[in-house]
């Protein structure tokens, strides 16, 4: 490709509305631009990339066995009435209605379609497992877009779903798929990890999740400083950090404590740690309000909370006046003695003994509180989140926190959506039986942007070699005035060119500081720099983006040298 028959427009600026870097440099790159919010247009260079990205993702799936389809961006709402989920996708779904007054939905993902498609085509257990997938458009009404493709309304995902007779044979594809995505992504050079995860609105019992390693990411993820668990933290187990409650030692005793309201402010008040102390938090429950209660260090974590039965979805913390009527003070002050709700405190807070917790009075504490003596708790249950520090969960060495780019996920759904619509197949006995399922996703766009957010240094992008829109950039600073110049740029381009390359020509008529600076902007990996007075010398000059320092090549040996570079 010649940039002068190629669309290339780059900016120096750093847009104003784009938070973080990969979104800063594909707007200064001209890889997207934004139409609308969380809707932007590939141009032609980011679409090459966007391209390589699923390439990768079709060869592996196709290695795996699975099978490439194309089911329709537009579902019918019946469908998801069957499914029961508008409810838990919610706002998220874009709505539209046809001339007819029909209901549709822009596809967000494709479970019930299909489950519809298989219902239909797959009797018997002769089919047996088969894997689905396509590469397509989806739409989320996210509340938040931001992050540019990172985190769109309108985006690409490569979508998967495998059906079975048994939940041994989901398993053994469950983790084909999870090797899968780790040659996936180890193939694009990123680093990432799998961790377990919290399956949310889609379901099913156990899930994993892919994370690009990034401080960027909006998720967190904790893992084992010497085992192998790792989860996100959604997920990741809090263990007790008290083997065992003492014996109490103080003397019940109320104290005033006007004004202070949060954690910090109490014990800097009474001059206590924070891991003394507890805090009660007031939720919705789905018979009445239900207090949660976590140590004063530790937070509620939102996910666990929402996952006991006993709470209701989506989480709702009690309004300031519902916690008056019910503890008697303000949020400041709520306490677990004489609560009139059940109580259900984490698993470190069960052990506590001697702690300090508000008095269910304004400004008022008690110190010195002791379950059974003094308060009760109904429940037990790890509903806090996992720290830094935590003893791992499988019993190896500590926790440490990284955030984490989420760009897959795979679930085990099992019969959940078979079920609800009745998709079933006969087994070896003639016997009807409901189908076991599982649904791998991967987001091809959010993909492009997280290889940037991994590869990039102040003066723009670093393509890993697998990912990047052209291998080589052949920079002839004057190539419109000097005839050898040209003509060397020629004869090099033709060569990589015919030797299967995907090579950029730089023909434009431009200053070669400008030139320079696009092609590190551009991140192209391998850049030779072809000029009158190194070709004098007998020389042209080559650099890697990474490592940038220029190296001198022997004019003749170019092409061979190149071939070595990018094959190693
Ligand atoms: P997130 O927690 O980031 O919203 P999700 O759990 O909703 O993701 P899934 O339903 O598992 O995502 O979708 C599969 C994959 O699609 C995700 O792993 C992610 O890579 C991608 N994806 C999801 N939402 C978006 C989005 N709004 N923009 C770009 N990619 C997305
Ligand atoms: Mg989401």
């Amino acid at each position: 490709m010649r940039t002068s028959q190629f669309h290339l427009v780059t900016r120096k600026e750093t847009p104003q509305d784009a938070e973080i870097i990969s979104h800063q440099l594909m707007i200064r790159a001209g890889m997207v631009r934004k139409i609308g919010a969380g809707l932007y247009t590939w141009s032609p260079l980011g679409f090459r990339v966007l391209r390589k990205v699923e390439q990768i993702i079709r060869e592996e799936m196709n290695a795996s066995g699975a099978l490439e389809m194309l089911m329709p961006a537009v579902q019918p709402k019946e469908l998801w009435q069957e499914t029961g989920r508008i409810e838990d996708f919610g706002g998220q779904l874009l709505a539209m209605t046809d001339r007819a007054e029909r209901d549709y939905f822009f596809g967000p993902t494709h479970e019930e379609v299909i489950t519809e498609f298989v219902r239909d085509e797959v009797t018997s257990y002769k089919q047996l497992p088969i894997n689905f997938y396509q590469i397509q458009t989806k739409f989320r009404d996210e509340i938040r877009p931001r992050f540019g493709v990172m985190r769109s309304r309108e985006f690409i995902m490569k979508d998967a779903y495998s059906f079975h007779l048994s939940a041994e044979s989901l398993e053994e594809t469950y983790r084909l798929m999870e090797q899968t995505y780790t040659r996936i992504l180890s193939r694009m050079g990123l680093e990432f990890r799998c961790v377990l995860a919290d399956s949310g609105a889609i379901g099913g019992s156990g899930s994993q999740e892919f994370h690009v390693i990034a401080d960027s990411g909006e998720d967190a993820i904790m893992y084992s400083d010497s085992g192998d668990y790792a989860a996100n933290i959604e997920k990741c187990a809090a263990v007790s950090l008290i083997d065992q409650r003492s014996e109490p030692v103080e003397e019940l005793s109320e104290v005033a404590t006007p004004n202070q309201k949060t954690i910090d402010q109490v014990t800097e008040f009474l001059g206590i740690k924070a891991e003394n102390m507890v805090k009660t938090l007031l939720v919705e429950g789905v018979d009445g309000p239900v207090a949660l209660v976590v140590r004063g260090d530790h937070q509620l974590s939102e996910v666990k909370a929402a996952h006991l039965p006993e709470v209701a979805t989506p989480l709702r913390f009690l309004e300031d006046k519902e916690v008056r009527a019910l503890a008697g003070c303000d949020i400041g002050s709520i306490g677990v003695k004489n609560l009139k709700c059940p109580v259900i405190v984490d698993l470190t807070v069960a052990n506590m003994s001697d702690f300090v917790c508000g008095a269910n009075q304004d400004d008022h504490h008690l110190t010195g509180v002791n379950w059974q003596r003094d308060a009760e708790f109904q429940q037990q249950h790890d509903i806090r989140e996992a720290q830094a520090g935590d003893p791992s969960p499988d019993g190896q060495g500590v926790l440490k926190q990284a955030r984490g780019i989420e760009v897959g996920h795979i679930f085990q759904l099992g019969d959940k959506y078979s079920k609800a619509m009745n998709a079933v197949v006969l087994n070896e006995n003639g016997q009807a039986r409901a189908l076991q399922m599982g649904c791998y996703g991967m987001g091809v766009s959010r993909l492009v942007a997280a290889a940037i957010e991994q590869s990039h240094d102040d003066k723009g992008i670093i393509w890993p070699t697998a990912l990047a829109p052209f291998q080589v950039a052949i920079l002839p600073m004057n190539y419109q005035k000097s005839v050898q110049v040209k003509e060397t740029a020629d004869t090099l381009y033709q060569q990589l060119t015919e030797a299967g390359y995907e090579v950029i020509l730089d023909d434009r008529k431009v200053r070669p500081g400008f030139m320079l600076s696009d092609f590190e902007l551009l991140g192209i990996p391998h850049q030779v720099i072809i000029g009158d007075r190194s070709l004098d010398e007998g020389f042209v000059e080559y650099r890697h983006r990474e490592k940038m320092e220029k190296q001198k090549i022997e004019h003749a040996k170019i092409h061979d040298f190149l071939q070595q570079q990018i094959s190693s």
